[in-house]
């Protein structure tokens, strides 16, 4: 199978029927083989009767459907591990993205090799101040810390290599990031194209203004692991041990000094110096305990459910293990 289609959606029943025939048209222009993967992230409205009757009207049509809202970066993930492929689109289901783009994103991976190729919305329609600005300034820090030169990193609409997907883990709030997910997973090959853009023909955005909050503080936790390793909890444990050791051994040498050096001199306890390592130690301490607090949730949460599937059209594919 060339194409692997892969929508998340909350909510878009207005969008659903009209996106289904484009893409189907572009598809059979191209010839390509391919499947859409419409995962239902919780919606609420009637998106998942619709997805069922789509699947059974074409049989290229696959629906996942969460028990609940887990987030865009779940959706995708559960769509990523469903994907049969060779290569992977993922585009949002308002119509923003425009289908007509898959066959030059098809061909950049196929032929030109790339990883990854992330869409750019150069002329964006979206409103100014709550969308364009705030998301200049993210992409900008985004690429300062990752190293991944990209203009839009949150562009909905992404093409992957199979090898891709399969060997990364999108969680949290990570769907921004996808691209630096990538390369911190050894894709270094990542590529960018302008790609059309239109304004929301229904509904409206399901993220609101916590988006840039959740954006700056999963930008951190990326940077912390991309610098800091898988363990970046470790940073503060050792930071604390170190904190604890300078204010041992001050406190050592006070004593040292007390009994043998200086023995007509101050009292410790009279010492600010004295009251100085003692504060290095338990901040040592407390930092040592955050580091340790930090590595029990990583490794607790590994076992954690990421989301829940409360059905599934026909010939879902089964998650495969995957590796090369
Ligand atoms: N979406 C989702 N789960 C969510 C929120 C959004 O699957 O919790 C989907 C949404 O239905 C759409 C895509 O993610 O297909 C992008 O969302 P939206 O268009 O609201 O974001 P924006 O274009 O405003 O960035
Ligand atoms: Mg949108």
């Amino acid at each position: 199978m060339n194409l692997s289609i892969v929508i998340p959606l909350l909510n878009e029943e207005e969008s659903l029927q009209e996106l289904h025939d484009w893409i189907v048209s572009v598809m059979r222009s191209n010839r390509f083989s391919y499947e859409i993967l419409f995962v239902d992230d919780g919606s609420t409205d009637t998106s998942w009767q619709l997805i069922s009757r789509l699947s059974a009207e074409n049989s290229n049509v696959k629906g996942i459907r969460f028990l609940r809202n887990f987030g865009k970066s779940q959706a995708l993930h559960a769509g990523f591990k469903a994907a049969e492929g060779e290569v992977i689109i993922t585009m949002d289901a308002d119509l923003q993205d425009n289908p007509e783009e898959i066959p030059e994103l098809y061909r950049m991976i196929n032929e030109e090799g790339y990883d990854l190729v992330s869409g750019w919305k150069k002329k964006r329609y979206d409103s100014l101040l709550s969308k364009n600005m705030p998301s200049k300034l993210f992409n900008w820090a985004a690429r300062k810390t990752s190293g991944v030169k990209l203009h839009d990193f949150n562009c909905g609409l992404k093409a992957f290599d199979r090898k891709v997907v399969k060997n990364i883990e999108v969680s949290g709030e990570m769907h921004r990031y996808i691209p630096v997910l990538a390369k911190n997973a050894g894709f270094s090959n990542i590529g960018e194209k302008v790609v059309l853009h239109q304004a929301r023909k229904y509904g409206k955005t399901k993220f609101g203004m916590e988006r840039f909050i959740n954006g700056f503080l999963d930008l951190i936790t990326i940077w912390f692991v991309s610098k800091f390793g898988k363990r970046p909890m470790h940073l503060f444990g050792a930071l604390g041990v170190l904190m604890f050791i300078i204010g041992f051994g001050f406190a050592l040498y006070l004593g040292i000094d007390k009994l043998f050096i200086n023995p007509t001199g101050r009292l410790i306890t009279d010492r600010p110096q004295f009251f100085l390592s003692l504060t290095a130690m338990i901040i040592g301490t407390q930092l040592f305990l955050a580091g340790f607090l930090g590595e029990i949730l990583i490794r607790s949460r590994k076992n954690e459910a990421r989301y829940s599937i409360s059905e599934e059209t026909d010939h879902v594919q089964k998650e495969e293990q995957y590796s090369s």
